[in-house]
């Protein structure tokens, strides 16, 4: 089969001729038809987060059909999707009390195991979800985790009303979908001169877009921060109404710059978000269909996924790139 395979830090990805991957016990052997490019694979690439087994095929928003099963595992009918929680121990403190995404032995798909990224993969099917059958291939990839994550961050925003979005790109174009849904009004906060992605921002619904370093025209009461950009927390902090929270959606975010007590005094708070759990993800797509969320995604064949990177980081991609192999 062919895959994308980081090989070292700082690389571009290598196209390489792999052997069909074998299901072992509790595995599904899966047929790739789409794999959404994440903001965390950029991280692992430039080496801010660590890929501890190198090679790797990298990718983690995978939807596949099942082909094959390992022992103690069943076929399933229909599409399945792979998320970033790939493994947990299930029996550490994190694990038995609801919160496996904390749990500090958990192996992560296109991370600790091989992702989607290529043309088969293979995956716990405990950690698998279903899919809806409607739906394109690559509309749905990009809910695995820029959806799915962001949900998670948008569920610790509380009740908030006013909600500011710092990085229009992947999950909050899914995220102001949601938050519009749910009764919210949607601040959206770009690059200064990013014209496009505040019109983009405004076609989603958000009530307002303007440059991250702009007041919103009244103080929101959470934020969520996208861009991996430490410099936002504050400008996110000082955009708050007393007892608002800042949370920051990201793996990795350049160091925070110091700021006045001032700005978090009031009772406002800064949390971060990490990975997801398997109920998050049933509980995510069962609302991105209630709310009918619609994707916007750029399609690249499998053996250009360094260009979909380079897009992604450049900023110049609208909503989420995809990979079709
Ligand atoms: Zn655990
Ligand atoms: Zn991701």
């Amino acid at each position: 089969m062919r895959a994308m395979v980081f090989e070292e830090v700082g690389a571009p990805l290598r196209e390489h001729e792999l052997p069909i991957p074998e299901p072992g016990p509790g595995q599904l052997l899966l047929k790739v038809r789409a794999c959404g490019v994440c903001r965390t694979d950029l991280h692992l690439i430039d080496g801010e987060v660590d890929i501890p087994d190198p090679p790797r095929v990298l990718g983690h928003q995978i939807v596949a059909e099942a082909v094959d099963a390992g022992p103690d595992a069943a076929v399933p009918a229909g599409r399945i999707g792979v998320p970033w929680l790939g493994w947990t121990d299930g029996t550490c403190e994190y694990c038995t009390s609801g919160r496996e995404n904390l749990c500090e032995r958990a192996r992560f798909t296109g991370r600790d195991i091989d992702g989607g990224y290529a043309e088969y993969a293979v995956a716990d099917a405990r950690y698998c979800f279903e899919l809806p059958a409607e739906h394109p291939d690559e509309q749905l990839a990009p809910l695995l985790c820029a959806g799915l994550i962001g949900y998670r961050a948008l569920r610790m925003c509380g009740e908030a009303r006013r909600l500011g979005l710092y990085g229009f790109g992947a999950s909050a174009h899914i995220i102001a979908q949601v938050a519009r849904w749910q009764g919210r009004e949607v601040y959206a906060f770009t690059r200064s001169g990013d014209d496009a992605g505040q019109a983009f921002a405004r076609e989603l619904g958000a009530v307002w877009a303007g440059a991250s370093e702009e007041p919103p025209p009244q103080p929101l009461e959470a934020a969520i921060v996208f861009a991996p950009v430490g410099g936002l927390v504050p400008l996110a902090l000082k955009a708050l109404a007393r007892g608002g929270t800042v949370v920051c959606a990201g793996i990795h975010m350049s160091d925070i710059p110091s700021f006045p007590y001032d700005i978090l005094w009031g009772e406002r708070s800064v949390a971060s978000v990490a990975n997801l759990t398997r109920a998050d993800g049933v509980e995510f797509l069962g609302i991105a269909q209630k709310a009918d969320v619609k994707t916007t995604t750029t399609r690249y064949p499998l053996e250009r996924a360094n260009e979909a990177l380079d897009d992604l980081r450049s900023g110049r991609l609208e909503g989420a790139a995809v990979l079709v192999p």
